[in-house]
């Protein structure tokens, strides 16, 4: 026995007003942006780019490169830094004029969803949520739809849509096929948990309309049943996924979700036309502090503390934590170094004297009551780890938050300068930044490691990221290209290492075209192959993002 699944009828326009640009040097000319996203990662091209307006006109090109047997590749907001959204041939599909929002209802179980078209950005989701202002086309609002929106409209309470992926340029539906997270995920979860709804274009043209919960794995299979009556049967891979935040890989399990295994796919089973989010009611304010700490190693305890991970030192009751974000030693010497060398004009802020490692956290609250237990309780833990509420950025002081908001961005700035300084003599330099997430007892292991191995090399690197959930990123910026070479190496080494402590290679970027060696180090040969299997029950030809997440050869 197994779950059968029918395709629907796309829906909306043909062809009929889709910009289609039919020329490689007309794309290199006019609209080479889209030829690049985050990465880097090239030589890319592409002979056809098409901005679809629709999912017919989805449904029409995939049918039509599917019948010719062409590769194609799916592009949103391109501020990927895999490679996923980079073409090397065939054709270029744009959804960012797909960027509407198209409904909303209340759930049987009261929870608010909102359905938008996949090119929205997540910064324009938001911003209309939070106006109260969905700018849903007129021909769209049915009397139901109106009565729906009359109620969103004039309930008390505002709500936010709280996946965020630190670049909030990025589109909706890419955050879900690449199961995105961020900071505050620690809290919420990634993507993944928000997903309602999904409707996907697969590569023959025909559409899945896939809610929560309605079609769950049965014996380990599904069975999609075309338009023209044949059907195709997909078979769940074995292998097991590490019990870390993770985006490596499909998402498997014996009854798995069939919407779960396009989350995180990264685009290489089907594009996803339309997507329905569930919605959650903002907290009256946000308690936000970056805390300085003697030595990493104090920091690393506060967030152990902070999660509840300590038994003969237990969490104080008021403290929730939404986010924790850790920057290591290295980031505030690299820091200091930046600043001293960009003298008045540098906009680092000025650390505190002694501030070897800092953790930002934060937590919602509803009212002062609220606020008031929690930041006892934070202070509590600040004052058993050698930090103090005296000694932190944030609270309330808007002073601190501006440069507490100054310091974090301006850590990736001075990375990315270092390395775009290093490219400008050579071109091939690339920053090397780890994505592993470890098992929460595992996270000290994984930070002595990343430490001993890169003791005596002459690398620079600093350490900062998700701390909560075990997420660090190592950014290595080499200089020259032999250190390249031994940073990529170091790279897999690291993934490597993440994998024997029963952790992931990929937590939050995905695989895309740059990181297969590291998915093979996660599931093996076998795994690779079980994947690959899956992919060509929906994508027989393998035309679908070709080249993300494993090699072509391993579809033939
Ligand atoms: C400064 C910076 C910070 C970042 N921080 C984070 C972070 O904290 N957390 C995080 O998770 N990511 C982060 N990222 C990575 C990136 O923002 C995410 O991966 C994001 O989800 C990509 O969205 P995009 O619209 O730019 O997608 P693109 O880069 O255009 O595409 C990403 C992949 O999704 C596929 N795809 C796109 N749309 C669809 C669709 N509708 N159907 C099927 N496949 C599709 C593409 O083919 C590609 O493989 C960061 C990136 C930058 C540059």
């Amino acid at each position: 026995m197994s779950t059968v699944v029918r395709t629907v009828q796309p829906k909306g326009e043909g062809l009929a007003g889709c910009t289609i640009i039919d020329s490689a040097s007309k794309i290199i000319e006019s609209y080479a942006d889209y030829l690049t996203d985050e990465s880097g990662f090239g030589p890319s091209s592409a002979e056809r780019l098409v901005f679809a307006r629709s999912e017919k006109q989805i449904a029409l090109v995939l049918k039509d490169v599917y019948e010719r047997g062409e590769p194609v590749t799916v592009s949103a907001g391109r501020t990927g830094i895999v490679g996923g959204a980079v073409p090397t041939g065939g054709t270029l599909l744009s959804l960012a004029e797909m960027n509407g929002i198209v409904g909303i209802r209340r759930l049987p179980d009261g929870r608010l969803a909102l359905t938008a078209e996949p090119g929205i950005t997540i910064a324009e989701l938001n911003n209309r949520v939070a106006r109260k202002e969905l700018g849903i086309a007129a021909d769209l609002v049915t009397r139901e739809l109106r009565s729906e929106l009359e109620a969103f409209v004039t309930d008390d309470h505002a709500y936010f849509y709280p996946p965020d992926p630190t670049e909030d340029t990025a589109h909706l539906g890419a955050t879900v096929a690449t199961n995105a997270s961020g900071a505050r995920s620690f809290y919420y979860g990634a993507t993944r948990k928000h997903v309602h709804r999904l409707r996907i274009c697969l590569s023959n043209g025909e559409v899945i309309d896939v809610e929560r919960g309605v079609y769950t794995a049965a014996d380990g299979k599904f069975e999609i049943v075309l338009g023209d009556g044949r059907s195709i049967t997909v078979r769940i891979p074995s292998y097991s996924m590490p019990e870390t935040k993770n985006a490596a890989g499909y998402f498997v399990h014996p009854d798995v979700d069939l919407m779960d295994l396009f989350i995180a796919s990264e685009g290489t089973l089907g594009v996803i036309t339309e997507v329905e989010v569930i919605l959650r009611r903002r907290p009256a304010g946000i308690l936000s502090a970056l805390a300085f700490f003697g030595s990493d190693g104090d920091a690393i305890e506060f967030v152990r503390q902070a999660r509840g991970d300590l038994d003969d030192q237990p969490r104080p009751g008021a403290v929730v934590p939404m986010a924790l974000e850790f920057f290591d030693s290295r980031s505030f010497d690299f820091l200091r170094r930046r600043k001293e060398e960009e003298g008045a004009s540098s906009e680092i802020p000025e650390l505190p004297d002694g501030a070897r490692a800092g953790v930002l956290f934060e937590q919602e609250f509803e009212d002062e009551d609220s606020l008031m237990a929690a930041y006892e309780g934070w202070e509590e833990l600040l004052d058993g780890h050698g930090s103090s509420m005296e000694q932190t950025w944030g609270g309330m002081e808007e002073s601190d938050l501006t440069k507490l908001r100054a310091l974090r961005h301006s850590i990736a700035e001075e990375v990315n300068g270092v390395i775009a300084r290093a490219k400008a003599k050579y071109p091939e330099i690339h920053k090397i930044g780890t994505d592993i997430a470890v098992p929460h007892d595992k996270l000290r292991e994984m930070f002595a490691y990343y430490h001993d191995t890169l003791a005596g090399m002459d690398l620079e690197y600093v350490v900062f990221g998700h701390i909560g959930d075990s997420h660090l990123h190592l950014n290595i910026m080499p200089v020259d290209l032999d250190q390249l070479r031994v940073a990529e190496g170091l790279a897999l080494q690291f993934a490597r290492q993440a994998v024997k402590m029963g952790g992931t290679v990929s937590a939050e970027h995905g695989i895309g075209k740059l990181k297969h060696e590291f998915l093979e180090a996660l599931y093996g040969e076998d795994g690779l192959r079980e994947m690959a299997a899956l992919k060509r029950a929906f994508d027989p030809s393998g035309m679908l993002n070709r080249g993300v997440m494993f090699s072509a050869d391993l579809l033939t």
